[in-house]
């Protein structure tokens, strides 16, 4: 299934049209986009999409498209996750993963406006599959993570780098978070759907540039290892977000180095997922 917050409410998306899950269930699950992420909800969501008719189809703007989880109780993330991605940033291949928060608050849709704050001028860019947790998960095995996923998404993980930097200690969580920061979209992608979960291509533009091209197979942390590392520590719960780490090419480890300027499209494609289209603004 493909999920999506369309205006602020539960959307199955069939085909190319969009089918309302409030109105087209007759009420048996309601309009808030959180019922999506509740793998709970799954089997209804699915026998609303079978017994849809032509009349339940609509239309729709793509436009319109929300983030995906807008009220995630918490963003979770995830720094060096890819080799080539440690390696440009001079670091060693870590052992065990580096885990941040991003705060729910800089949430933003697939084809809405990246804000860059007056007098910011270090603005990264970071492309990554995403991940929608789908039930309550506390100290699950690697092998069990994929059974309790709701979807699969794309986002950018959006960074100050001056400010994720600052001495004397870093700011990962703030730099990471301002309002804006973290697109998700356009849609979340039931597990199912995926060849191979496992192997999820991710590619990030900056206006006609190609800067980053990964794929989850070469995740230093696979997503099950990752997800189930994580739950040792919090318990994870329907809507939250994890964001798996992003491929070499940020604008920080180039030469020039390039950073996000008024007036730039940033371009995140998740292969199975769909393209978020973020225009750059001040
Ligand atoms: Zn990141």
């Amino acid at each position: 299934m493909k999920l999506a917050n369309l205006a602020g409410r539960a959307t199955l998306i069939v085909g190319d049209r969009a089918l309302d899950v409030e109105k087209a269930g007759g009420g048996t699950l309601g309009p808030d986009p959180a019922v999506l992420y509740d793998l709970a909800n799954h089997p209804e969501l699915r026998r609303i999409a079978e017994a849809a008719t032509d009349a339940d189809l609509v239309e729709y703007d793509e436009k319109q498209l929300g983030p995906v989880s807008p009220r995630a109780g918490k963003i979770l993330a995830v720094a060096l996750n890819y080799r080539g991605h440690a390696e440009e940033s001079g670091m060693q291949v870590p052992d065990e993963p580096t885990v941040f928060a991003k705060f729910p608050s800089s949430l933003t849709g697939p084809y809405d406006r990246v804000v860059v704050p007056e007098g910011i001028d270090k603005t990264d860019f970071e492309a990554e599959v995403v991940i929608v947790i789908g039930r309550r998960m506390r100290a699950v095995e690697p092998a069990d993570v994929w059974a309790g996923i709701a979807g699969v998404t794309a986002g950018q993980d959006v960074t100050d780098r001056r400010e994720q930097w600052r001495k004397p200690v870093n700011q990962f969580s703030l730099a990471k978070s301002y309002d804006s920061f973290s697109p998700t979209g356009p849609l979340a992608v039931t597990v199912d759907e995926f060849d191979d979960p496992d192997d999820i291509e991710v590619v990030g533009h900056v206006d006609d540039l190609e800067v980053q091209r990964g794929r989850t197979s070469d995740l230093i942390f696979s997503v099950p290892a990752l997800i189930a590392w994580m739950s040792r520590y919090v318990t994870l719960e329907p809507g939250d977000l994890v964001f798996t780490g992003t491929p070499a090419g940020c604008g920080v480890r180039r030469t020039p180095r390039l950073y996000l300027q008024p007036g730039m499209t940033l371009t995140t494609k998740v292969a199975g997922v769909g393209t978020m289209r973020n225009p750059v603004t001040r």
